[in-house]
């Protein structure tokens, strides 16, 4: 018997009896999960939940205004969205606006796609003083996120520190030093913008770990520094020396972007550029150990590492050599973490929803994709495949639900849905309301000359998606 028929024989994912899936989250893993689904050969039906008026997630919230065509994938989405069997419910949270138990007994399967929103924690004292931020609150906050859109930041110092050699920490260093004149032909924020322009910011020092070899961002996104106009990156010959196990490391085929990364940087240490206004100084082999201050940051002190385990495998530990960096500003990007939800099995040392296959460990008819299921790695694309493989196990447990287990009653669905966020007079955004928005953010961008003028309010969303106050 196939997949198919033996579901069929169920009566899970007929006509009578659709598979419903309420997914949790609309960035790329939700939006491919549902693609995935609604491609099955079942009668599926999809209910996208997402807590802001507007979709996207990371696409919207994540990526830099000045990287338009990693933005592209949303062209994608907007298709999977008019797919029949899909319904988009934005402004509804689960906990705040609906319960877990109210989607259990609505849907068939619940898929958690809401990524990694929380940061991860250096641990040290002053790790919060004024003038420390993380990358995500500067991110959301140029990027115009709601939550973080009255964030202020003090552009006064003229040293900024970034701790963390990812892309995002490259995509923070990026929006410090290029021009102002630049960004204005991008959707950011427009009070970044102003705020940016008034920036004093001339120096960034990018401070990792370890080494060069070891770096976690991505080559195209490195040279991109190099490019900025009026900007120079800034590296010594010293901190690209190489231990043994780091040229090993370098000399693996599969590795080829760290050494790209390592070519690209000691291109840099033999032709130093003379700096006309910013520069981007590189460090390696630095961890913080102090953030120094009393109301306010003015300083980071660093202590030296040296690397040391296997190839793949080097750990930095400290030499006890100590540096400093007077600062007025630094941005922590050293990774993020999942966010529990009450009643569902969370692994609070990596920040996920343990599973397999994408199956919540101990928790039947829960399932995750994308961040939340395998950390926060890889870029929009990866999480399509990630999707696909969660959705598998759905299918399987669908097709299979005497033994799977999965409840395969017949639901209420998105009825079901709507009738339990009227009880909590939730005001739904669907997603012809959100067009409304989105028409209305590019008509506004149209009039300045730039691609959308994002509105960073909720309350402004919720009446231009005709919801009252
Ligand atoms: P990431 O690539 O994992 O980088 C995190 C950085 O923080 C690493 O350098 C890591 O060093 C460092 N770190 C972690 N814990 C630390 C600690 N306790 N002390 C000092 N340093 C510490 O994460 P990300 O930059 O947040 O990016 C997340 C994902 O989004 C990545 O897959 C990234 O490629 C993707 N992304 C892509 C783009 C793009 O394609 N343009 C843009 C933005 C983000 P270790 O290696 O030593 O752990």
């Amino acid at each position: 018997m196939s997949l198919a028929t033996e579901g069929i024989a169920a009566g899970l994912g007929t006509a009578a009896n659709p598979l419903r899936v309420a997914i949790v989250g609309s960035g790329p893993s939700g939006f491919y999960a549902a693609e995935a689904l609604l491609k099955a050969p079942l009668a599926v039906e999809v209910d996208m939940l997402e807590r802001l008026p507007v979709p996207y997630g990371l696409v919207r919230y994540g990526v830099a205004p000045d990287h338009p065509r990693l933005k592209q994938p949303t062209v994608i989405f907007d298709k999977i969205a008019q797919s029949p069997g899909f319904r988009f419910f934005g402004n509804v949270a689960i906990d705040r606006d609906v319960s877990l138990e109210d989607l259990r007994a609505t849907h068939h399967a619940i898929l958690f796609a809401c990524g990694a929103e929380a940061d991860r924690r250096l641990g040290l004292p002053n790790e919060d003083l004024p003038g420390s931020h993380t990358a995500t609150e500067f991110v959301g906050w140029y990027n115009g996120h709601p939550d973080y859109r009255d964030r202020t930041f003090d552009f006064s110092a003229e040293t900024a520190v970034i701790i963390g050699q990812g892309n995002v920490a490259i995509d923070v260093a990026r929006i410090l030093c290029k021009p102002v004149d630049d960004l204005r032909q991008t959707d950011i924020a427009d009070h970044a913008l102003e705020a940016l322009a008034a920036s004093r910011v001339r120096e960034i020092h990018l401070v990792g770990r370890r080494g060069p070899a070891q770096a976690s961002f991505t080559t195209k996104e490195l040279r991109e520094l190099g490019e900025i106009p009026g900007c120079a990156p800034v590296v010594g010959a010293a901190d690209l020396a190489l231990n043994p196990a780091c040229s090993s490391e370098l000399e693996r085929k599969t590795n080829f972007i760290a050494a790209a990364n390592v070519e690209t940087l000691r291109g840099w240490a033999a032709n130093p550029v003379a700096a006309p206004g910013k520069r981007i100084f590189f460090h390696f082999l630095r961890s913080p150990v102090a953030f120094r201050g009393d109301a306010r940051l003015q300083g980071i002190t660093f202590e030296h590492n040296a690397l040391t385990g296997p190839p793949f495998e080097q750990l930095a530990r400290g030499t006890g050599e100590l540096h400093d960096i007077a600062c007025g500003l630094v941005f922590r990007s050293i990774g993020y973490r999942g966010r529990p939800i009450p009643g569902v099995p969370f692994d609070a040392g990596r920040g996920v929803f343990p599973n397999e296959a994408g199956r919540i460990s101990g928790a039947p008819g829960l399932y995750a994709a994308g961040w939340i299921k395998r950390g926060p790695s890889g870029i929009i694309g990866t999480n399509r495949a990630d999707a696909v493989a969660t959705v598998a196990s759905i299918l399987h447990d669908a097709t299979n639900s005497e033994a799977t287990g999965l409840n395969r009653h017949p639901k209420g669905g998105s009825a079901g849905l709507l009738a339990a966020l009227d009880r909590t007079g939730t005001r739904v955004v669907n997603y012809e309301a959100w067009r409304r928005i989105d028409s209305e953010e590019l008509r506004r961008g149209a009039e300045l000359g730039r691609p959308r003028q994002k509105i960073t309010r909720i309350e402004e969303m919720l009446a231009l998606a005709g919801l009252p106050p």
